[in-house]
């Protein structure tokens, strides 16, 4: 039996595939026959559920210590636009979520790293969130915010973790995984944290029970091997902890970036990539098409190439803005239900942790 029809097979029996099979599958199938064998993951992981819910995204500063080459949004303190939020203006934004969105369910916060910001200020934010909005689910911090208030704090990662989930953290949204290969993270990401920083923050995150999201950034400088690589050990992560909730792919915008001179991978490309991940994945119970990234008419597509979340609502998005996306910063539900609903799949509005709330739910 040839490599392609031994890893058909493995997918339509729930087997595991490894590297070489995914390579084979994803350079010489046919892209419709690999949104086929994704779909029928999805479909026995999720029926005919697709999931959203609503959320706001908050971003606290853009002024940086490592300015990374492959980034547009980090700056430095001078530089116009930069900003820093203090805790009045994160209240008030706070209050302004939940008066915009009654049923908000979760706020996500990801932030550039400050260089003089003290840990204490974002404990303090932490707390300062759930003051506000007690019953919403707070989702903030990449593992590499977390290397850099450990760096600044002197302590370790389960200190740092532990004390933020005591202030009201909830969960992490494991961005700044980039692709874990220290080769590549020296060229488009040197000064933040490295592979087995990032690693190490996610299993002690999960050890001590804060769920993250897995994440990749694809389509600037690496190799489909290094993606496939980077797909292994993130289920390889998940067989030893099962804390991952979903794995989310980013396409790189290289506007605005010490990469401009790339051009952003095709939406062919984005539909392969959604639907490697659902056939590597196998541990990992959602996909999601995160629609800022990918403009919705390809967020939505990627419903048929094994994806099973839209992401939410967002709301006020700034980072993938600063590299010149062109999507909306928000979208309202009612949009969101349309969009799942014309591909004949059920919307069914989710919490953090996939648990159906709402009319929908
Ligand atoms: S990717 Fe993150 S760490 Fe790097 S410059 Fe941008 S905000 Fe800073």
């Amino acid at each position: 039996m040839d490599i392609i029809t031994g890893a058909k097979q493995k997918v339509l029996t729930g087997g595991r595939l490894d590297a070489a099979e995914a390579l084979a599958l994803y350079q010489h199938s046919d892209l419709l026959e690999l949104a086929s064998l994704a779909r029928s993951v999805k479909e026995r992981k999720s029926g005919h559920s697709v999931y959203f819910n609503v959320n706001r995204h908050i971003n606290l500063t853009n002024i940086c210590g490592s300015r990374c080459p492959l980034c547009a949004f980090g700056c430095d303190a001078d530089s116009e636009g930069a900003f820093i939020l203090d805790k009045k203006d994160v209240q008030s934004l706070a209050s302004q979520a939940a008066d915009d969105a009654p049923d908000l369910t979760e706020i996500h916060m990801v932030s550039a790293l400050h260089p003089d910001k003290p840990f204490d200020f974002y404990l303090d934010i932490v707390a300062t969130v759930k003051e506000v909005l007690p019953k919403v689910h707070l989702k903030a911090f990449t593992p590499v915010e977390i290397v850099h208030f450990a760096k600044k704090s002197g302590q370790n990662y389960h200190q740092v973790l532990q004390q933020l989930k005591k202030a009201g953290l909830d969960s992490l949204p494991g961005g700044g995984a980039e692709i874990l290969d220290d080769s590549i993270r020296k060229i488009i990401c040197p000064n933040k944290a490295t592979t087995n920083e990032w690693i190490e923050v996610i299993i002690t995150a999960h050890k001590l029970g804060i769920p993250t999201n897995a994440t990749m950034l694809y389509g600037h400088i690496e190799t489909i091997e290094q993606r496939i690589n980077h797909l292994i050990t993130l289920r390889e992560i998940q067989d030893q902890t099962q804390g991952f909730q979903a794995f989310v792919a980013f396409p790189f915008h290289p506007g605005n970036t010490g990469f401009s001179n790339l051009t952003r991978v095709s939406s062919w490309e984005d539909l392969k990539m959604i639907a490697l991940a659902r056939l590597i994945l196998d541990n990992v119970d959602h996909i999601k098409a995160f629609w800022m990234m990918l403009t919705m008419p390809i967020a939505q597509l990627a419903l048929a190439f094994g994806a099973d979340d839209l992401d939410g609502t967002v709301v006020e998005e700034k980072i993938i803005h600063a590299a010149g996306a062109e999507t909306k910063k928000g979208i309202t539900k009612a949009e969101i239900v349309e969009l799942i609903s014309e591909t004949g799949y059920t919307p069914v509005e989710r919490d953090t942790f996939y648990k159906p709330v709402g009319i929908l739910g």
